[in-house]
């Protein structure tokens, strides 16, 4: 693929997330722009790189549809410097978008269940130099993770049956989660934002299809086609 017809693609995939609103801020345009999402899509897929759609990348996972990722990275209003917690690292795409945004200065923790796809990311992201301010851990994110709270923001990129209980626990007065929560089938994404007191507000968006959530505060492994 010549860089010319990525140049193009990404053009064209960029004009679209913002005519439909999918992109809202310069922000959240800046770092779709400069983070090549082909580095994250497997090599078979490479001239789809800038189509709005899922892709595959192995163990019945999917990296998410640009549309998608800008919409929920929207919806974090993120700034330089916010600490993240991400579950679902999946190919590092989403993850990469979060440490453009946040910067040196900020941190993005973000939990994956299986080794080899969180490996790949890590090299993914690496190659972009984008690792730095990026720790990745292997484990069941259902749980969140306890260590590093209270995080600004909380992104879960799996789908959920209910919003976890962490979530509540581990998020920052001030912070919003962003997670899709439902059946298996189909859910809504769903925005949790805790005010300065600790208040929480709790907003149903759009419907959304996103691969389940397994784990302790997930969806069992026994319910799903996925392994
Ligand atoms: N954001 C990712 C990207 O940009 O490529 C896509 C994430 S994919 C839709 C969802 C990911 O969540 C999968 O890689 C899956 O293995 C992972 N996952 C599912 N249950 C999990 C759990 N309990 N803890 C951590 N990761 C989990």
């Amino acid at each position: 693929m010549s860089d010319n017809y990525i140049y193009q693609q990404k053009n064209r995939l960029i004009n679209y997330l913002k005519d439909a609103g999918f992109i809202k801020t310069k922000i959240v345009e800046e770092a779709i722009s400069n983070v090549d999402r082909s580095i994250f899509v497997p090599p078979k897929y490479i001239n789809e790189s800038y189509e709005d759609k899922p892709l595959t990348i192995g163990y019945g996972q999917t990296i998410s549809a640009p549309s998608i990722v800008a919409y929920m990275t929207e919806l974090l209003e993120l700034k330089e410097g916010d600490k993240i917690l991400e579950i679902g690292t999946g190919s590092g795409y989403q993850t990469a978008i979060l440490s453009y945004i946040v910067k040196e200065k900020g941190l993005v923790i973000s939990i994956e269940r299986i080794k080899e796809l969180s490996e790949t990311a890590y090299k993914n992201l690496e190659k972009l130099g984008l690792h730095k301010n990026v720790k990745l851990i292997v484990g069941d994110g259902s749980i969140g993770y306890e260590k590093e709270k209270p995080y600004d923001k909380i992104l879960i990129t799996a789908a959920s049956p209910k919003i976890p209980n962490f979530v509540y626990d581990q998020l920052k007065n001030g912070g919003i989660a962003v997670m899709p929560i439902g059946s298996i089938e189909e859910q809504k994404l769903t925005i949790l934002k805790k005010d300065d007191l600790g208040q929480i507000n709790i907003r149903y968006d759009i419907g959304v299809i996103f691969v389940p959530l397994i784990g302790q505060n997930g969806f069992k492994l026994s319910n799903t086609q996925i392994n």
